[in-house]
């Protein structure tokens, strides 16, 4: 077991725990991130990110969270391969973290940048049917419905990109929502409604996920009418459960508040918790903008207000050192 002490622990590589990372690091603070089960964070899972300030052409998300992650590497970032189990954050600073290597992580200050992970509808078969039929992640799993009828369901920005994005390897999409408008933005609907491959199931949920005797795989969708009440199957191969994200605050529960969608709450404007040098950023505390680019801001408040926290404490411990003297 290696004990690792840091002026700024972060758990989390996406946007937010990178960026604080990269200001983190120029401040001397010489962070140490935790990156997690899923490195570099949710946009290592898509293709095409077109709202990402300062790039003219189409850019692709894991090459910008390569990027991100040697600038922070570059000005001195400590990336760990772990994942965080547990924290205690009533008896610092300093914060401790153990990680799932055995390894313990001691922060002066703590930036949480957990992020998100993809949501369940958590009705049976789906979980069955993992890696048989139904994913959470087109842009991993698309390839190997080539050619095969595939479904998405869900009605907001990433089920809209997941739709488009299968039309590479499919020809028969169909997207399923429980209401008949979307959530997406105005550009994304547009784009749907000109692909020829994709067409749209309104007012329909998934009852139930149904497998092929023979096989094992998915072989139909059981659906629902939202209006109706009436049932009938859908047959499809593949299915992307495309219903949003859910904070990663398991660890911080009964230490941090979280509101009643689990976020981390923060003092409004800023990355605070109520434990003063514990910060919040990104996704994880963050239940409307949602954005690579917030996520990024948000990271590098937290790492400015943390920088802020050690020098206020070394100025005071200066200051009795002093008086004591
Ligand atoms: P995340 O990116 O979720 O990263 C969380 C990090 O925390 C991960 O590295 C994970 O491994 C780590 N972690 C979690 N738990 C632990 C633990 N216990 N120990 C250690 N580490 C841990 N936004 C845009 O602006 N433009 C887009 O085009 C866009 N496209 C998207 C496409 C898809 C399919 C999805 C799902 C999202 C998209 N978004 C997009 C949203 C954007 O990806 C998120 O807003 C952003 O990634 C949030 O960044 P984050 O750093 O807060 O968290
Ligand atoms: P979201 O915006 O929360 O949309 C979730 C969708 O799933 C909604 O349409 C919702 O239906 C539906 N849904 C939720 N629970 C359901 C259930 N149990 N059964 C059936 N349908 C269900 O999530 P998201 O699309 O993942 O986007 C999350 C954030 O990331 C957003 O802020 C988004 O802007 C951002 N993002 C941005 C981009 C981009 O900028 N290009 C791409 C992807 C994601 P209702 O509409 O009926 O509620």
């Amino acid at each position: 077991m290696t004990v690792h002490t840091t002026r700024m622990l972060i758990i989390g590589s996406g946007p937010a725990g990178l960026s604080a990372a990269i200001y983190g690091a120029r401040a001397g603070m010489q962070p140490i991130v935790v990156q997690g089960l899923q490195p570099g964070g949710q946009l290592t899972i898509t293709t095409d990110v077109e709202n990402y300030p300062g790039f003219r052409d189409v850019i692709q998300g894991p090459w910008l969270m390569q990027e991100m992650q040697a600038q922070a590497e570059h000005v001195g970032t400590r990336m760990m391969w772990d994942t965080i189990l547990s924290v205690d954050l009533q008896s610092g600073p300093p914060f401790r973290a153990i990680g799932d290597s055995g390894d313990v992580y001691e922060g002066e200050t703590l930036v949480i940048a957990t992020g998100a992970q993809a949501k369940w509808l958590g009705v049976p078969g789906e979980q069955e049917l993992g890696g048989k039929g139904v994913s959470a992640c087109a842009t991993c799993d698309g390839f190997f419905y080539r050619g095969k009828k595939v479904v998405v369901i869900g009605g907001g920005n990433t089920a809209v990109e997941e739709a488009l994005y299968l039309t590479n390897h499919s020809q028969d999409v169909t997207l399923i929502h429980r209401r008949n408008t979307l959530r997406a933005e105005k550009i994304l609907q547009d784009r749907l409604e000109a692909n020829p491959h994709v067409s749209t199931l309104w007012h329909k949920k998934v009852e139930r996920f149904l497998h092929d005797e023979t096989t094992g795989a998915l072989r139909a969708l059981l659906l629902v009418d939202t209006i109706t009440g009436e049932e009938s199957e859908f047959a499809a191969e593949g299915a992307f459960v495309a219903i949003g994200h859910a904070p990663a605050t398991e660890l911080f529960k009964g230490q941090l508040e979280l509101d009643d969608s689990g976020y981390i709450v923060v003092q409004p404007g800023t990355p605070k918790t109520a434990i003063p040098g514990v910060f919040a950023c990104g996704d994880v505390m963050d239940h409307t903008y949602r954005q690579a680019v917030t996520a990024a801001g948000t990271g590098c408040m937290a790492a400015l207000d943390a920088e802020r926290f050690v020098a206020e404490r070394e100025f005071e411990a200066v200051k009795l050192a002093a008086q004591a003297g």
